[in-house]
């Protein structure tokens, strides 16, 4: 399944003039062949493109020229199927912009023993043709991902996967507009940043609003829409009649239909807020913030702007994927002699794409805010793999922590707890982990997915060349360190490329 239906990924395969023009002919039936083929697949998110067989420094300048200009491309494959010679090559990988995937692969899977002769030799030269041009990527220090092995094997198909999710998720930061309602927590550090590097590094704008701008189109929001909104309420989730009924959720539903009118005047798709700051609302939205991140807007609380903006490429990655993502908290610990558990959730603004069955919409007073009782969903999340993600600025850069998880059933029923949560394990065991996050400086807020890959996450740091540190089965503390001090010192070297 295509996860969008204007978005195209380009493929260029090269070769030269020195074999003639059948060679060059066959060339491009195959490469045809191949893009045709692995479009076709079901494991490909995007469409795959072929554009040209490229034999010369002109044509390669012109094809990457055009890639960066068009609208719809959103990256470039690349796959050389004779040997061409990668000099031709420097001028158009000069000016590309665009993420940029290397297929090291063959046409033919497996050597004719009895037939192949200088012919075959002359056409299938990917084994050293790719190389040459690989030297050359390396030498300029071009940032590419690479894909080896053969082009209908799976693993080549879900790392073409994983690789076109991220580059669709990069450009879903190109130009994302973040809303910060309310600014940021008083005297909260990691929700804090540079926003101007942000927008240099990744081209999303984050720009305050007062929450006076939101009411304005809370204000605004008729009678009949609010109704029609809570009866799609009592569709989706379990909820009683006093809730049904009650004051909080007509408050909330007509906060919900503001917020989406403010979300869609401004063009934004991520936002935040802080319960610090919420005059003329009744309540610290929970419900509309929920449903928001459902329908694939991001979401940070107390001023949380990179997360927001992470959330948002989440939701354009994980298109289609089962699982969800959601805005995330590490709340509370569960120490045992092994297999120690976290509780993840926040105050309400966890995302109903996770949940593990039909919501239940409740009303509960909130501690903190001095506001009315808000309404919440009210959900558990299934058992499974997952990963907790955080983007943090360290002064001098960006930092992406990753941390897979393993989801786990609560031992015992939490009937006193009214908020969404979720109960994981992290890798390789929580006191790893966390001795490792807190080395990495990962935030207390995370994203939280089911549904996309560590390989998803690894391509988006490289597209986006911003260091990433991935705690898994095979982190250990020693390392890590390690790890993180000698990030240190590259980063520092390659401080121009920030
Ligand atoms: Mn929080």
């Amino acid at each position: 399944m295509k996860i969008s239906d204007s978005k195209e990924i380009w493929f260029i395969a090269g070769s030269q003039h020195l074999y003639g023009r059948e060679t060059l002919k066959k060339v491009a039936e195959n490469a045809i062949k191949m893009t045709e083929t692995l479009d076709n697949d079901a494991g490909i998110p995007i469409k795959l493109k072929f554009k040209k067989v490229v034999t010369n420094a002109e044509e390669i300048f012109d094809i990457f020229s055009k890639a960066n200009n068009d609208p719809f491309c959103i990256g470039v494959v690349t796959w050389m199927h004779t040997f061409s010679p990668a000099k031709m090559w420097i001028k158009g990988l000069n000016i590309l912009f665009k993420p940029l995937a290397h297929l090291h692969t063959q046409y033919h899977k497996q050597i004719p023993w009895g037939e192949i002769d200088m012919d075959y030799m002359n056409l299938n030269q990917s084994a050293h043709g790719d190389r040459e041009f690989g030297h050359l990527l390396s030498r300029m220090r071009k940032n590419h991902k690479i894909i080896v092995g053969y082009w209908k094997s799976n693993p080549v198909v879900e790392q073409m996967n994983n690789w076109m999710r991220a580059a669709l998720g990069w450009h879903s930061l190109q130009g994302l507009k973040v809303a910060r309602i309310g600014d940021n927590m008083r005297d909260v550090a990691v929700t804090e940043g540079d926003k101007v590097a942000a927008e240099i590094k990744f081209g999303f704008s984050v720009n305050g609003y007062g929450v006076g701008d939101l009411t304005r189109f809370i204000d605004h929001v008729g009678a009949l829409p609010v109704k029609e909104l809570i009866e799609q309420y009592a569709e989706q989730y379990v909820l009683s009649d006093e809730v049904l009924t009650g004051a909080s959720l007509t408050e909330a539903a007509r906060i919900e239909l503001g917020l989406r009118a403010f979300m869609s005047d401004g063009g934004f798709k991520a936002f935040t807020n802080t319960f610090e700051v919420l005059h003329g609302l009744d309540q610290l939205p929970g419900i509309p913030v929920q449903r928001l991140m459902s329908d694939g807007f991001g979401f940070g609380a107390e001023g949380d702007w990179k997360a927001a903006a992470l959330l948002r490429a989440i939701k354009v990655m994980d298109q289609g994927l089962s699982g969800g993502s959601s805005f995330m908290e590490d709340y509370t610990y569960h120490f045992q002699d092994d297999h120690s558990q976290v509780l993840g959730a926040h105050m309400l603004e966890i995302c109903p794409s996770i949940a593990g069955g039909k919501p239940k919409c409740e009303v509960h007073p909130l501690s903190i805010g001095g506001k009315n009782a808000p309404a919440r969903l009210i959900f558990e999340v299934n058992s499974g793999p997952a990963i907790n993600l955080s983007l943090v600025d360290l002064g001098n850069r960006f930092r992406l922590v990753a941390n897979k998880v393993q989801v786990v059933n609560p031992q015992e029923a939490l009937p006193n707890l009214p908020v969404a949560r979720v109960l994981w394990e992290p890798k390789p065991n929580l006191e790893i982990s966390a001795h490792s996050w807190l080395l990495a400086g990962g935030a207390h807020h995370t994203v939280f997915s089911k549904a996309i890959n560590i390989g998803m996450i690894e391509d988006l740091a490289e597209i986006a060349e911003i260091e990433l540190l991935v705690i898994d089965e095979e982190t250990n503390i020693r390392d890590f360190k390690q790890k993180v001090h000698m990030n240190e010192a590259y980063y520092q070297l390659f401080q121009n490329n920030l």
